[in-house]
């Protein structure tokens, strides 16, 4: 790939001291990032000059924990009660298909590159499909296919999800931007046995990353009491899977003994905050786990619970919940977030040698954020603008790997048009779904 050099930036390279370096420059070649700077660039020849006008150009974002699918069922039955016994389980039953997952993590990738994320931890059914539609994507994935003891719509038997696993890793083990993972659902879904059998075959497969939901429901701690006499960290370390690398969805429901296991066991989590508030659930405690030490993403969880895909709509709840926690507007402040929002992620799913943040040879995956909307103006700390002014609407360039994948806020990598067409065709067989169990009664 032709050399890029990048200038008149306000670069956000998320070093150790979050600089903000004004004036900033940036080469990229071969996919990598050559060098940045600040004030006057140095010649290159041949290299695409970009005048980025004073916009800021930082990494791309990561979401460690969404299930990119699920984007079909966003919204649907929002105010019912009992909507997944009563909606998204059957019919996730009926029309779950390899065609289905294809085209809403199609949608997924979209809203995700519209929003700036280039890097997404999923975990759902088919994954296989979902490693395709992030790779046709141009997109960072780690693709964890779901293995679950409650009858799921894609294996009927655990040595059928574990064929499924095999198939995902065979296809994509050596990917430059898809990582194959296994992910066992949660303590409640998927027996003690089957998650020690997890734990077995990932200790003969270091490179793939392991993901669950962990403490996430009141349901959940009394279904671990009951069963097993323990909390679900107790029950997920019995089996053997409280191990290094392990990302762990919520994390709710942890006592101070158990973030010092799992800062001692060097798992990892995915914070969702604006799906546990939605359901009502809770908030993690994230600013004593980032304390012990444990690397904290900021995630979207599926967009049925969450809605949206990007995380800007994170930044808000992230930061105010810590704030409404510690009675002080100190707890988790805004550089902390985009912190959080790039190398943290990156480091949450193991990624961090390669993606997260712009130094030299790092992958180049950044974004450019156009500063001129009036609710961004004026800007006495970039950081704070970022995480409670900018809108997903003001990301107007994405690359991945040194390919631009967004220009001027055109998707370039995907038929945008055909997705929403498809979506909306699978949305009109969902409705009539629903209408016929509502008259079912
Ligand atoms: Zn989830």
């Amino acid at each position: 790939m032709a050399a890029i050099l990048i200038q008149n930036a306000c670069l956000l390279p998320i070093d150790e001291a979050m600089s903000i370096i004004d004036r900033g420059w940036m080469h990229v070649e071969n996919g990598t990032i050559q060098a940045i700077g600040s004030g006057e660039p140095p010649r290159i020849e041949g290299a695409e000059l970009i005048d980025v006008d004073g916009n800021v150009i930082m990494p791309g974002m990561v979401n460690p924990h969404a299930h990119l699918a699920m984007t079909l069922f966003r919204g649907l039955g929002e105010d019912v009660d009992d909507r997944l016994f009563r909606y998204v389980l059957p019919m996730e039953r009926k029309f779950v298909s390899p065609e289905m997952v294809r085209v809403g993590t199609l949608l997924g990738a979209l809203e995700s590159i519209e929003a700036g994320v280039t890097t997404i931890a999923d975990m759902y059914y088919y994954e296989t499909e979902v490693g395709r539609a992030l790779d046709q994507a141009g997109l960072r994935g780690v693709v964890g296919q779901t293995l679950a003891t409650f009858d799921p719509p894609d294996h009927k038997t655990i040595d059928q999800g574990f064929a499924l696993v095999e198939d995902l890793v065979s296809e994509f083990s050596g990917h430059e931007r898809i990582v194959p993972s296994i992910a066992p659902h949660a303590p409640y879904s998927t027996d003690i046995d089957v998650m020690a059998r997890v734990a077995r075959w990932a200790e003969d497969h270091p490179d793939v990353p392991v993901q669950l939901h962990l403490a996430e429901m009141d349901s959940e701690m009394e279904w671990c009491r009951k069963n097993h006499g323990l909390r679900p960290v107790a029950v997920v370390e019995k089996a053997g899977l409280l191990r290094p690398g392990l990302i762990a969805a919520h994390c709710l429901h942890i006592d101070p003994f158990e973030i010092e296991r799992m800062a001692k066991a060097d798992v990892r989590v995915a914070h969702n905050a604006r799906s546990n508030a939605k359901a009502g659930r809770g908030i993690a405690p994230i600013e004593a786990m980032r304390a012990a030490g444990i690397k904290v993403g900021i995630a979207t969880d599926g967009p049925m619970s969450g809605n949206t895909l990007d995380l800007f709509s994170q930044f808000g709840p992230v930061s105010m919940f810590q704030k409404l926690l510690g009675h002080s507007r100190k707890p988790m402040p805004a550089a902390q977030v985009i912190r959080m929002a790039t190398l943290e992620g990156a480091q949450v799913l193991g990624l961090d040698s390669r993606i997260g943040s712009l130094e030299p040879g790092k992958q180049a995956d950044l974004i450019r954020i156009d500063l001129s909307a009036p609710r961004m103006q004026p800007i006495y700390d970039i950081y704070a603008t970022l995480v409670f002014s900018a809108m997903p609407v003001d990301v107007q360039d994405v690359m991945v790997g040194g390919r631009w994948i967004m220009r001027g806020r055109k998707v370039e990598s995907l038929e945008r048009k055909e997705i929403l067409r498809d979506a909306g065709q699978i949305a009109t067989a969902f409705k009539a779904e629903m209408a016929r169990i509502d008259a079912a009664g």
